[in-house]
């Protein structure tokens, strides 16, 4: 077989750029994906009845473009929710963020977390050379909120030592309040519409899965192949070896894989890009869903646990987001747990400690039946931002764009961002595709693109 665009993975990255490939007028394209559906991450199984997504997919929409585009595909089957995000913890829930809103903890901790927020505002501001997260955090917020939520909840979720982190990814997803936020959240009544994120939106029917579905549905018939495993990749001979097509040849090469792995079936690449992919490191999201007997288990859509008693650091309530992934009279459950990439996990062992934890968390009642539970993990769920990151990247994508390849998305790219992005990344590599433009290689500006 022969296209000029190969594009491997039929995530929302791979699909978004066949898509838009197609706008663009290249319509030799082939799009190969190993499972046998689309959607990837951004995908959802049917268990029982129950519908559920790679844990919380929620859509943020930023950009005027990504937004028309989430809209029209999912027309008529698109819900706009208010968030109702809590974090538990010392036995009472508050509202997230948890540097905005203490209001409800013991005394004593608000006190400490609001005296450590204000005492940072009196600090000289020169960040040091090299920032680490857990720095970045004492100075920003103080260390009464990093003590209580920051570095127990981060430390959960990235499973690395907060002084190993950067602080490249933490602009977008980790929210700086005012001090009036700040105090005003430490009080009775605080307005929960205060800051970030306040509404997302989720479709009424099918789960997550109804965006790759979609996009999928604008290709033309044979652009994208499910059940094709890509095998190998000659980066020299421009030729791959897939699962069911044999050997296919292309002009242009666009990789959405897990970096690693793509690095793993690569052949052609210089030893230092090699090398350098050893250098990444990843964490693997044990995704446990549960289906309960029991309608409207919790009033919230998720809750962040950041302290150590509890197995998951998030665990949220789907059938919130839309009745139709729950039968009547169910509660559809994600459990989200944290451990590093490649680490062995008794997952038995965990579902038990998840299961101990939820009914300890007052999630799950004594008499409630589990009717349906299936583990879904993610294997590269978010990449870790270390400080051998950005220097192992920028060997690698220099050497990928000396051999004409793009490699997109959020692991293609290896960098911690959501959907609406990922679409918007298929689009300027289609776009760059189109114009016979090369990959943005290691230039500073595709760097900081990448945090
Ligand atoms: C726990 C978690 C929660 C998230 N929550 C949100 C959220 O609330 N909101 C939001 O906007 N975003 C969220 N995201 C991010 C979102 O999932 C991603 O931005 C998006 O799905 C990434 O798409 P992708 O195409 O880059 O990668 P993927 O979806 O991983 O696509 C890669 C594809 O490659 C395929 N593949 C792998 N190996 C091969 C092979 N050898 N041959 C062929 N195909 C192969 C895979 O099966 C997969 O389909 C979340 C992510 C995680 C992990």
């Amino acid at each position: 077989m022969k296209t000029d665009v190969l594009i491997l993975g039929g995530g929302l990255a791979g699909l978004s750029t066949a898509h838009h490939l197609g706008r663009e007028g290249v319509s030799s394209r082939l799009l190969v994906e190993a499972k046998e559906r689309f959607g990837g991450t951004a995908g959802s199984e049917v268990h029982r009845g129950f519908t559920f997504d790679y844990t919380g997919h929620l859509l943020h929409l930023h950009d005027p473009g990504g937004r028309a585009l989430i809209e029209d595909l999912l027309r008529g089957n698109l819900a706009v929710h208010e968030r109702r995000a809590w974090i538990y913890s010392r036995g009472v829930h508050t509202r997230y963020p948890f540097q905005a809103y203490t209001h409800g903890l013991a005394p004593a901790v608000v006190l400490d977390c609001v005296a450590g927020f204000l005492e940072t505002l009196h600090r000289p501001k020169t960040p040091p050379a090299r920032e680490d997260f857990l720095s970045w955090s004492r100075a920003t917020f103080g260390e009464g909120i990093t003590r209580h939520f920051m570095r127990p909840y981060n430390e959960k979720l990235w499973r690395v030592p907060l002084s190993r982190l950067t602080t490249e990814w933490q602009g977008r997803f980790v929210p700086k309040p005012s001090p009036a936020e700040v105090i005003a959240g430490a009080l009775p009544g605080a307005d929960a519409r205060l800051g970030y994120n306040t509404t997302f939106r989720y479709p009424v029917h099918g789960g997550i899965q109804a965006l790759p579905d979609a996009l999928a549905a604008r290709l033309e018939p044979g652009v994208a192949r499910a059940g094709a495993r890509v095998k190998r990749v000659d980066l020299r001979a421009k030729a791959a070896e897939i699962e069911g097509l044999g050997e296919v040849r292309y002009e242009r090469l666009v990789n959405t894989l897990p970096l690693v792995d793509f690095l793993d079936v690569a052949e052609g690449l210089p030893a230092d890009a090699r090398a350098a992919s050893r250098r990444l490191r990843w964490n693997t999201v044990w995704n446990l869903n549960l289906g309960v007997a029991r309608a409207g288990v919790s009033d919230k859509h998720w809750v962040y646990y950041p302290e150590k008693r509890f197995p998951f650091y998030r665990v949220g309530f789907s059938s919130n987001f839309s009745s139709a992934l729950a039968p009547a009279g169910h509660s559809a459950i994600y459990t989200e747990v944290s451990r590093p990439g490649g680490a062995r996990v008794d997952a038995s062992a965990l579902e038990r400690q998840i299961l101990r934890g939820l009914r300890e968390a007052g999630v799950l009642r004594p008499r409630d039946e589990i009717v349906v539970k299936a583990w879904m993990p993610v294997r590269v769920g978010y990449v870790v931002y270390d400080f051998a990151r950005a220097p192992a990247l920028r060997a690698i994508f220099a050497r990928l764009a000396e051999l004409g390849v793009e490699s997109i998305g959020r692991y293609g790219a290896w960098k911690y961002s959501f959907m609406e992005e990922t679409i918007l990344d298929g689009r300027a590599c289609a776009r760059r595709l189109a114009q016979g433009a090369p990959p943005p290689g290691a230039a500073a500006e595709r760097l900081e693109a990448l945090s």
